[in-house]
């Protein structure tokens, strides 16, 4: 491969080839819904940050009636997320620093920005980070920006579409010069194969469909099993009215 966009492409291929396009939501959610909803997805899995986000959802009519609420009100509606008190104090945080900066609990002033700018703007939130920021753009404003947790830092560095680091560092990396229109896909792809091939230990290279592009020294051809299909995305069902099929 010449280039690292070459190299994006090539391995967004494959990834289609063995998982195939991941589905989106049709409509896209609000930014502030999915901001809440990343802020609860952070160290857990997407079940329970589902549930929390659900029982959030049904505990308030809007985001609004989270100003005057007690964090340790939304420390227990939430605890089902794990980390509650992290989770609470960051979203009272975004609530209460909305609407001082901006007179509004919304975040509807950041569609007309640029991707750069929207991150740096969400970043300047305390308890928000590149990639809680990156998700709001590209699930909820529908921008070619691939957010990068652990599973996207992990399998682009062993295949070699990076060298970096850290997450935040893999995510400016990745991002430079990113192909367009396949941030969405490559993600998600990404995830799956970090989830059920290219786990943290024992990778399944044998089965895995990058071997051949995976620069990665240290495969591992010992477990010829396929995790177990996990494909199911939080962040592509936040206010997805089918969600309770999936259930
Ligand atoms: S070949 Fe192995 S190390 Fe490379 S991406 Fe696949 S599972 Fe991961």
């Amino acid at each position: 491969m010449k280039t690292q966009k070459e190299f994006i492409i090539k391995t967004n291929l494959l990834l289609i080839k063995h998982f195939g396009i991941p589905p989106r939501n049709k409509k896209l959610p609000d930014p502030l819904d999915m901001l809440i909803a990343t802020i609860l997805s952070q160290n857990t899995n997407d079940n329970n940050s589902y549930k929390a986000y659900q029982n959030l959802k049904s505990h308030y009519k809007s985001w609004n009636e989270l100003y005057d609420e007690k964090r340790t009100t939304v420390e227990k509606i939430i605890r089902v997320a794990g980390l509650a008190r992290a989770k609470s104090t960051a979203i009272k945080n975004v609530i209460s620093q909305l609407n001082r900066s901006t007179g509004k609990i919304s975040l509807d002033h950041i569609k007309k920005f640029s991707s750069e700018d929207a991150i740096n703007e969400l970043t300047k939130y305390k308890g928000i980070g590149v990639k809680t920021a990156s998700c709001v753009l590209l699930f909820a404003l529908d921008r070619n920006v691939c957010p990068v947790d652990t599973h996207v830092h992990r399998t682009t560095n062993r295949i070699g579409i990076v060298s970096e680091k850290t997450p935040d560092k893999t995510f400016f990396a990745l991002n430079k010069n990113f192909p367009e229109r396949i941030a969405h896909s490559f993600h998600t792809n990404l995830i799956r194969l970090g989830r059920e091939i290219c786990k943290p230990t024992n990778p399944s290279c044998g089965i895995c469909p990058l071997l051949k592009i995976c620069n990665y020294p240290n495969k591992n051809f010992d477990l010829k099993k396929e995790g177990l299909k996990r494909d199911f995305m939080l962040l592509d069902n936040v206010n997805r009215e089918t969600y309770g099929d999936k259930r």
